[in-house]
């Protein structure tokens, strides 16, 4: 067998698990969905930017492979016999970052993508082993810097910010350069007539050079979107792809359906921005928002799910059937179910600069990435529920002193009691009850902070540059417009909240009555913090996610 030598395998703590050689009882499995393909070295079996590559496990010989950069390439690894390619791509589907060349003349099985997807759904031993390696080696990619993407930006600013964490929540490799610390690329950036604004520069698969982009110019640009067929009428569309959306593809797709994942931003929904979920069944020593939803985005691809990354819903066609989601700039995609999944938005502070602000110096999520902006300084959080209280153990590790903004009077009545004792006990969180942010000052960033004391009127200033809004949220339910009745406060109604008003208003056309978590609208449900009555966390937006799957397939046999 040829043995494995690279930069990335030196430094991988787990070899075996990464890179595993297969037995010949799996080899013969796997063989079983492929056919044999004899190689010769110098052969090139993929190359970065090819869709769908196939998956190959070496018989005999070997394969390297590297990633391209210009006129050099970047050794990752050397396969050899019993040994298999591929990373989480090979799941999606979506653009190769690599490329695979022989090394040493020999013979492989080749599996196409769909043959590959039927083996791990049907071969839970090898799924498992496919699965552990693919992921642990896009970690390994990422933790390197060996995408296909280079992002050159400065900290101080709020579209880094947003690239990084899209990059990041899809899981997407990428190389930064930080201006501000490096001179030379400064330099190189005034010559081609770089400005502030047009920061972020995204240089795309070495060949576009995005200024600023949008998410959906970088989705579009990294071919995120590239096998969707926009007007294959769906068994089922959801709208939203965090927890409770998520959990619904896994569960669709496993049972057969033909499920498209329709998200605005990124896979992950406001668990994604959660730097750790405590609370959440089979997980004692708590799992960040990011890890749980990247492994479920995973999971629901393995089944077959498609997701549609960065393109936002704006409308449900409701008057006819197939029903259709809208999307922006888009077509209009058919589905004969549909799930509302959209979640909330977070709730913003009244003060007139904030927008100025966003991203550098306020944020709504407390996860690494902030973290690290704020090590060693001083930072505000404004907020009283479970997301604050987090927030604040979290950035209390990093940060110098964490201030925590409430208006009342305590935190009982809106925090868990471990968290609570968890601030209290903790020196470098201070909490400040009835009190309220009252002013932002600052350039292109925070650097002061004014608060009140609403019992006294007193007016405090700090130069603090961090500011973490965690004031709650509120639903997204403005793309539906009049299609589903909604409560008095926006969120979505299902099944036995809807009175018969709600069914007479809607005109509700069937003898039966709404299933649990189905709308005014047949077929169409809501599932997580969209519908109204909804406990707001994750394991009740997964569990919902999953039980609307039930009552889809009942309306599908309607
Ligand atoms: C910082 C933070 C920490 C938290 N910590 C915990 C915790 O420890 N434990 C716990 O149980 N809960 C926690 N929660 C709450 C938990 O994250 C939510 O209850 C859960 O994420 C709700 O899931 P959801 O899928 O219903 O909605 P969301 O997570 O809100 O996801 C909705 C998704 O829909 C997308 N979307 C919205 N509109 C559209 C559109 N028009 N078209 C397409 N896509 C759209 C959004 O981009 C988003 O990805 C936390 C929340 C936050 C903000």
């Amino acid at each position: 067998m040829t043995n494995v030598s690279s930069p990335i395998l030196t430094r991988t703590a787990r070899p075996d698990q990464m890179f595993p050689a297969l037995t010949p009882a799996q080899i013969a499995r796997v063989g079983a969905h492929g056919h044999v393909r004899p190689i010769r070295r110098g052969d090139v079996l993929f190359e970065p930017g090819d869709h769908k590559v196939p998956f190959f496990v070496i018989t005999k010989g070997g394969i390297e492979i590297v990633r391209p950069d210009g006129v050099t390439e970047t050794p990752i690894v050397v396969h050899g016999a019993g040994q298999f390619t591929g990373e989480v791509n090979m799941i999606s589907g979506r653009r190769s970052l690599v490329r695979g060349r022989v090394t040493e003349s020999g013979e492989l099985i080749e599996l196409d993508h769909d043959r590959f997807l039927d083996l791990v759904q049907t071969d839970s031993e090898l799924s498992e082993i496919f699965m552990r390696a693919f992921i642990l080696r896009r970690v390994e990619l990422i933790a390197n810097g060996l995408g296909d993407v280079v992002l050159v930006g400065s900290r101080h600013c709020a579209g880094t910010l947003r690239v990084k964490e899209f990059l990041t929540r899809n899981g997407h490799p990428y190389a930064y350069i930080d201006v501000e610390r490096d001179d030379s690329v400064q330099t190189l950036l005034d010559r081609f007539h770089v400005g502030m604004t047009d920061m972020p520069v995204l240089i795309c698969r070495g060949e576009l050079v995005l200024r600023n982009p949008q998410n959906r110019e970088i989705a579009d640009c990294l071919g995120f979107n590239d096998d969707i067929d926009e007007t294959q009428v769906r068994d089922l569309v959801i709208v939203g792809a965090g927890p409770s959306g998520l959990a619904a593809a896994v569960y669709a797709a496993s049972e057969g359906l033909d499920v498209l994942v329709i998200e605005s931003n990124a896979p992950g929904g406001q668990a994604g921005s959660s730097s750790k979920i405590e609370n959440y069944l089979g997980f004692p020593a708590g799992v960040s928002g990011q890890e749980l939803a990247s492994r479920a985005y995973t999971q629901a691809q393995k089944f077959g799910a498609q997701l549609m990354i960065a393109k936002g819903a704006t409308r449900l066609t409701c008057d006819r059937k197939p029903y259709a989601v809208e999307i922006e700039n888009g077509p209009r995609i058919p589905a004969r179910a549909v799930i509302i999944a959209t979640g909330a938005d977070y709730r913003k502070l009244s003060l007139d600069n904030l927008a100025q602000f966003e991203g550098t110096g306020v944020y709504y999520g407390a996860t690494f990435i902030e973290a690290q902006l704020c090590r060693g300084e001083e930072v505000v959080i404004i907020g009283g529920g479970n997301s604050a209280g987090q927030a604040a153990v979290f950035l209390a590790q990093t940060a110098r002193r964490v201030h925590m903004l409430v208006r009342s009077g305590g935190l009982a009545e809106s925090m868990s009691r471990y968290l609570i004792r968890r601030i209290e006990t903790n020196p470098a969180i201070v909490l400040r009850t009835h009190t309220e942010v009252t002013t932002l000052e600052g350039d292109y960033q925070v650097r002061r902070v004014s608060w009140r004391d609403r019992q006294t009127g007193a007016v405090e200033t700090h130069d603090i540059g961090h500011v973490f809004v965690m004031t709650g949220a509120s639903p997204t339910t403005g793309w539906l417009h009049d299609c589903v009745a909604l409560d008095g406060r926006g969120f979505v109604k299902t099944g036995p909240d809807l009175s018969s008003d709600d069914l007479a208003t809607a005109q509700w056309p069937l003898a039966r009555a709404p299933h649990l978590l189905e709308t005014s609208l047949p077929g169409v449900f809501a599932v997580g913090d969209v519908r109204g009555g909804n406990i707001k966390r994750v394991a009740s937006a997964v569990g919902e996610g999953s039980i609307a799957v039930a009552f889809v397939h009942q309306v599908l046999h309607e």
